[in-house]
């Protein structure tokens, strides 16, 4: 730390991502990427918008917003575009919450809302998920907070029913509830649907897992028009170009190409649910994922020691400290293929083979 970072950071944790080693290359399941590549209609355009890097990027990224706005079936002044979706949750923080005002999430779940909140000022309430990693509810209805909840769950994967949101949303008239919904496109079921009734919902959503461009860095949220119009003015008063050409005219493309994304969506669930068979028969507890990744635990060998073991042996997998979840991994699901280069090579550490 230099002598001039601001007292106010200067207890900050930031957030740790997930590894990105360059020493040699491993079977990538570490970080929740997808493994197919963007489809072809987004390399063209990337690469003809290219000639036009020379002007700035359109602030209101226009043409992307009123195809998310179509996608999803909303208006576009309900739609507000970001780099990545953290940065709109950093947004939301910013824009709803403050040293009045807190927020709520689980003990566990996505790192950075702690971050968020730090970064910002801002109290947070952890609210313990139960012991078998599911939310409970009641723990969220009339809170003093604002709620961030993550749906599925990161990372365990676990995903709570429309209606059991909705609940919550309810109960909780006067703050502000947001659903990250990363991951939704594996299973899950989107609480878009109820942003048209509920004026304190805010979803958000991001084209880094199910639509193959976590490089590109886009996000987006979608809520009422005035949370985004307040958002909108954190964004103005920050970075109003925050979503760069490339990604502005990739994201457009990959709407277009929806049907493509959707299936290798449907794919990979399809590689999740042979991958937890596998792991199950191995001995392990993998608990029920609507996610692009698994967590799971061996009855053989402790979280961190397998996380090692497969590292070493060219497959990188997440492992997280925290003692309530320590013995378990957070395995991406790539390719068929990958998964079974991970299940051999699993096979063979619980084997004990050098
Ligand atoms: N929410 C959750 C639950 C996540 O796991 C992630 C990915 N790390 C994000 C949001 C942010 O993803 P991105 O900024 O790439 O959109």
């Amino acid at each position: 730390m230099s002598r001039f970072f601001s007292g106010k950071y200067s207890l900050l944790t930031p957030y740790t991502p997930g590894e990105q080693p360059k020493d040699m290359k491993y079977v990538k399941l570490n970080t929740n990427e997808s493994p197919y590549p963007p489809s072809k209609g987004v390399y063209e355009a990337v690469r003809k918008e290219a000639e036009r890097l020379h002007l700035y990027s359109d602030p209101e990224c226009t043409e992307l917003t009123q195809k998310i706005a179509n996608r999803y079936g909303v208006c576009a002044d309900q739609v507000l575009v970001t780099n990545g979706s953290d940065e709109i949750l950093n947004f939301a923080f910013m824009a709803f919450c403050d040293s009045n005002r807190g927020i709520a999430f689980a003990d566990i779940t996505y790192g950075f809302y702690s971050v968020f909140a730090e970064l910002n000022n801002i109290k947070y309430k952890i609210i313990p998920l139960k012991d078998d990693f599911t939310i409970d509810l009641s723990d969220y209805y009339e809170l003093e907070e604002n709620i961030v909840i993550a749906n599925p769950n990161a990372p365990t994967g676990i995903a709570l029913p429309r209606d059991e949101i909705e609940k919550l949303v309810r109960s909780n008239p006067n703050r502000v509830v947001i659903v990250d919904e990363a991951y939704v496109d594996f299973g899950a079921e989107s609480c878009v649907p109820l942003v048209e009734k509920y004026d304190n919902l805010l979803v958000t959503m991001t084209f880094s897992k199910s639509r193959s461009m976590a490089g590109g860095r886009i996000g987006f949220g979608i809520g009422s028009k005035e949370l985004i119009c307040d958002l909108n003015t954190i964004k103005y008063s920050t970075n109003p170009y925050n979503v760069n050409r490339l990604s502005q005219i990739a994201g457009s493309r990959a709407i277009d190409d929806d049907e493509y994304y959707m299936n290798n969506a449907k794919k990979i669930i399809k590689t999740r649910e042979y991958t937890k068979k596998n792991l199950e028969a191995l001995g392990f507890e993998v608990l029920s994922s609507s996610a692009n990744f698994l967590f799971a635990k061996s009855d053989k060998i402790n979280g961190e020691e397998l996380y090692l073991k497969l590292k070493q042996r060219g497959v990188l997998v997440r492992h997280f400290t925290k003692p309530k979840i320590a013995d378990f991994n957070r395995i991406t699901i790539g390719t068929r293929e990958q998964m079974d280069v991970l299940l051999t090579q699993i096979k063979a550490i619980l084997e004990g083979e050098k």
